[in-house]
């Protein structure tokens, strides 16, 4: 593996909500594969190996009752999450395992120096679950596992974490709320699903500032998005300072998008990826690992994807 940029492909990951009606759909990741596949980004970028998170890594950022709750309600056929909207089908829990799993490989890759950046190809999204509650189809928060799992295991102190779905990342903003260590920064369409993210949510106690929402009104595009993070966050990392950046990538901002209603075209993603690694350039030894979350228009979701792993990988 030379120090480029790697990839989390795991096929595994297709499987959830298969055969059921739902926008979060297995299609979604053949897009994206194939969408880094026309891009030729498939075969000249290495690979982070899969594997599934264990329960202690689970448990880093959710309670044990979410997790006894979550897997009975996965095991017994309800067919949807008894805490939130989130459809699931009898694999859904052990895929949902899995993409948190592949996640903290590629955040090993990264942080060991095997690997400049990263980005995973994962499904189920994760943003919208906190602690003890899945919710916004998502059932673990693998961005917030991830965050924890490399403070905990490389003593990294400081983590940014950018997140520019449609949808605002509830469970993320929750889980580091009072946290002044892990810096959430989001933009998103507002008012909209989950109906959090208002500019004046700062985070609390010694996390004030430490938590960033920028709401935008649908048909909001380059010039806001790129605008809060060219003109926001980066002069708000001069003082925060980020060890490591973790991007919550959804493209359902993406025009076109079935859920969102923003306007970011393909090289949009390119500029909003190169302004996030030239945070991690400026202070985290470069160090990005990315992972996909929302995006439902299949055309759009493939081309997004691919801007944005060409991007990361300079090619
Ligand atoms: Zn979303």
């Amino acid at each position: 593996m030379d120090k480029n940029t790697v990839l989390l492909i795991d096929p595994i990951l297709r499987e959830h909500l298969v055969g059921r009606d739902h926008p979060e759909r297995p299609e979604r990741f053949d897009a994206v594969v194939q969408g880094l596949q026309e891009a030729g980004l498939l075969e000249r970028l290495g690979r982070v190996d899969p594997r599934a998170a264990t329960e202690d890594e689970l448990l880093l950022c959710h309670t044990p009752p979410y997790l006894r709750q979550s897997k009975h309600d996965v095991l017994h056929g309800n067919g949807f999450l008894s805490t939130g909207d989130t459809d699931v089908t009898p694999n859904s829990w052990e895929i949902a395992a899995r993409a948190a799993g592949g996640v903290l490989n590629a955040v090993d890759a990264v942080v060991s120096g095997e690997a400049r950046n990263a980005f995973c190809a994962v499904r189920p999204p994760g943003h919208h679950a906190n602690a003890g509650r899945g919710m916004g189809f998502c059932l673990f928060n693998t961005v917030a596992i991830a965050a924890r799992y490399a403070q905990r295991k490389y003593g990294i102190g400081r983590v940014l974490i950018v997140d520019w779905d449609v949808h605002h990342g509830n469970g993320t903003q929750d889980i580091f709320y009072s946290d002044p260590s892990v810096f959430f920064f989001s933009t998103h369409q507002w008012p909209l699903y989950p109906g959090t993210g208002r500019a004046d949510e700062t985070g609390d106690g010694d996390a004030e500032g430490t938590t960033r929402n920028f709401p935008f009104p649908a048909g909001s595009g380059r010039k806001e998005v790129l605008g809060a993070a060219q003109n926001s966050l980066e002069p708000l990392m001069k003082r925060f300072r980020p060890e490591l950046v973790l991007i919550s990538a959804g493209f359902d901002s993406r025009t076109g998008d079935l859920l969102g209603r923003f306007t970011l075209t393909d090289s949009d993603f390119t500029d909003l990826t190169r302004t996030a690694m030239g945070i991690a350039d400026q202070y985290a030894g470069g160090r990005v690992v990315s992972m996909l979350e929302g995006g439902y228009y299949l055309p759009g979701l493939a081309l997004a994807s691919a801007a944005h792993v060409q991007a990361l990988s300079q090619i």
